[in-house]
């Protein structure tokens, strides 16, 4: 008998496909909310999967994914259960912030509690309604705002079942990263619910690579949970991840106006020039070269020409091969590429 699943007061049974909106404290002028979680319950037993989107408000790649995902036809035949809230941070959504209306960062304050601020309320309210139902996690998240990421997977890698579905997921880039307190990541860890975190793309904008990548990734994670029967179709050459060793920021050396001259994903060697910060009018002698601090791979960068002293340009992760983590992502972009990828042929590509 498979053990019964209830959340926010509604039974899930088993078979059973349904959107549960969990009640969420009003907004001030008399606006009940509510965050829907979707519950798809295969007929036979199996792991219990959560996957969120939008804990930052702003960060709406993984709503998209989860709208795929739902209506993916691979998910036929599902073993266990399919939790997915696409967005977990309702206030910010609708708000367009990273942020909660007291401005607090919900990712900071898990696990929370019933009686603390607003974001700790709706931390403890995910906890008991979502992560204590579940066997396992994927956060979905993307760079802040003005920022872009590609395409990766940070995990704590010493729990070997967050390193395998760490792996699974395909993504090119890993980083092997701690856990930060009050994050949603470490208050699972807490209770024995491994979770990774996809971060790809940017804030308030969709990437059709970062979608794709994601909703196909949640996918492998779920067949290597059990999930979901192996694929049969093999035309997908699966991405060896590579794990950085790990990771630095390239900061502005002056303010100004800042022009980049490496894409995502380059190889970079140290005291490569990334980059030039100038002032607005012609003066030369004004202009900085901005240069690699460090030789890796750029897994993340700024995206706005306008810059103050100090500020992060390009996040570069160290990795032991540097050259075959650049050829995998060239792959990696090739294998997604819209006009070229026939896998996912029930969703027209966001151009
Ligand atoms: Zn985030």
């Amino acid at each position: 008998m498979a053990e019964e699943l209830i959340i926010a007061g509604q039974t899930i049974a088993p078979g059973q496909n349904k959107v549960v909106d969990v009640p969420l404290p009003d907004l001030y002028m008399h606006t009940s909310l509510s965050m829907p979680v979707q519950v798809m319950r295969g007929r036979r037993d199996g792991p219990v999967l959560f996957v969120s989107g939008a804990v930052h408000g702003d960060e709406i790649v993984g709503v998209e994914i989860i709208r795929r995902l739902v209506r993916s036809k691979r998910l036929k035949g599902l073993k266990g259960t399919l939790i997915t809230i696409p967005v977990v941070n309702v206030y910010g959504f609708i708000n367009q912030t990273r942020y909660l209306p007291d401005r607090r960062d919900l990712n900071r304050c898990f696990p929370g509690s019933e009686e603390g601020s607003l974001a700790a309320r709706l931390a403890n309210l995910f906890m008991s309604e979502v992560v204590h139902k579940c066997t396992h996690g994927v956060d979905l998240h993307t760079a802040a705002i003005h920022r872009d990421n590609l395409p990766q997977i940070r995990a704590a890698l010493d729990n070997p079942v967050v390193e395998e579905m760490a792996r699974s997921f395909n993504a090119p880039v890993i980083l092997n990263s701690g856990l930060i307190e009050g994050s949603l990541r470490h208050a699972c860890q807490q209770v024995n619910v491994p979770v990774i975190v996809y971060e790809a793309g940017e804030a308030l904008r969709f990437n059709e690579l970062a979608i794709r990548a994601g909703v196909r990734g949640v996918l492998a994670v779920m067949r290597k949970l059990g999930m979901l029967a192996e694929s049969r179709t093999k035309h997908v050459k699966p991405v060896d991840p590579f794990v950085a060793r790990s990771s630095s920021w390239v900061r502005a050396p002056q303010s100004g106006i800042f022009r980049m001259l490496v894409p995502m994903g380059a190889q970079v060697t140290k005291g490569d020039i990334l980059g030039m910060v100038a002032a607005p009018y012609g003066d030369e002698k004004s202009e900085t070269k901005v240069v690699a601090i460090c030789s890796g791979v750029i897994i993340g960068r700024t995206n706005i020409p306008l810059v103050n002293e100090g500020e992060a340009l390009f996040h570069i992760a160290r990795f032991n091969r540097p050259d075959e983590v650049a050829d995998s992502v060239e792959a990696f972009n090739t294998n997604l590429d819209p006009s070229t990828d026939t896998s996912a042929p029930e969703e027209r590509p966001i151009i």
